[in-house]
């Protein structure tokens, strides 16, 4: 019979905050896969489990992948933890569990502390539709259009980063975020957490005494939302002058028609055949 890959969650600083089936299954398995073994190490050895690790990063997601897909084809049980938190969240844990699925290998989630999910509930900031971002990227083209989407997106916005480039993505939001509310999530679980709910500028004023493991949540850009219901309550001639009058031309307006108001593109030219 094939093994079966437990994905568990560990936790993110407070170690209470690991759940009693996680406890019970990294007790039970015949290995497990850490991200870095020193640091699951650490949290075994205050649990008093004694199993062995192998480690399993972004480095040697590749190799380790195929060596522990075929320890699971032998029947072996196998744990999957990163350094904190779950695993795949922007943690090492994707090649496995792909790999494990495509070999019909079971693909068990143990559940348990996610930084971003905290940071969330938390934040005072609407919890019905958001959009995880990770961190963002350092390359200035994909780092604009990641801006370029939070500035339009009207859901609430998560992002992760690290504290040494909290200062300049800050700078970054402070150009594209107008009057929406941000969060800044730090060192949630631990003793030292804490939310700092200002606007941009405060938080930058203070940035220097700001240490340890950040997360941002930014509220969604809801004045979009406003501008297009004010929009769709006009007629179609003064919705078609209004862009006109920002400077698009008819192909771009016609498009913007039909997406506010959610019509078909051809329906809205015909409306405009002769502009
Ligand atoms: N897998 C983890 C999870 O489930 O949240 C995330 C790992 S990611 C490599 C590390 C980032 O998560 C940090 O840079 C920070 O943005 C966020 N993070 C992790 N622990 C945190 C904590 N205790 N407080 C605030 N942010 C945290």
């Amino acid at each position: 019979m094939k093994g079966k890959l437990y994905i568990v969650a560990t936790p993110i600083g407070n170690l209470e905050d690991i759940s009693l089936r996680a406890l019970r299954i990294l007790k039970e398995v015949d290995l497990i896969a850490a991200e870095d073994t020193r640091q699951t190490l650490k949290l075994l050895n205050h649990f008093e489990i004694n199993k062995p690790l192998i480690s399993y990063h972004r480095h040697n997601e590749e190799i380790k992948s195929e060596i522990l897909i075929e320890k699971l084809e032998n029947g072996e049980n196998i744990a999957l933890v990163s350094d904190a938190g779950t695993p795949g969240i922007c943690d090492p844990g994707e090649e496995i569990i792909k790999k494990a699925i495509d070999n019909n290998i079971e693909v068990i989630p143990i559940p348990g502390a996610c930084a971003m999910i905290n940071a969330l509930i938390a934040s005072g900031i609407s919890t019905k539709e958001f959009t995880f971002l990770g961190f963002l990227p350092l390359n200035k083209k994909l780092r604009k259009q990641k801006l370029d989407e939070i500035e339009n997106s009207q859901k609430t916005i998560i992002i992760y980063e690290a504290p040494h480039k909290m200062e300049s993505t800050l700078k970054d939001l402070k150009e594209i975020l107008n009057k929406r509310k941000i969060v800044l999530a730090r060192e949630l679980t631990k003793i030292h957490e804490e939310f700092i709910r200002k606007d941009v500028d405060q938080i930058l004023e203070n940035i220097s005494n700001l240490k340890g493991e950040m997360i941002l949540i930014i509220e969604g850009n809801t004045s979009k939302n406003d501008n297009q219901n004010e929009l769709n309550t006009l007629t179609l001639e003064e919705h078609y002058n209004y862009y006109k009058e920002n400077g698009l031309s008819k192909k771009e307006i016609i498009k913007k028609i039909a997406k506010d108001r959610n019509l078909n593109k051809n329906e809205v030219y015909m409306q405009f055949l002769n502009k």
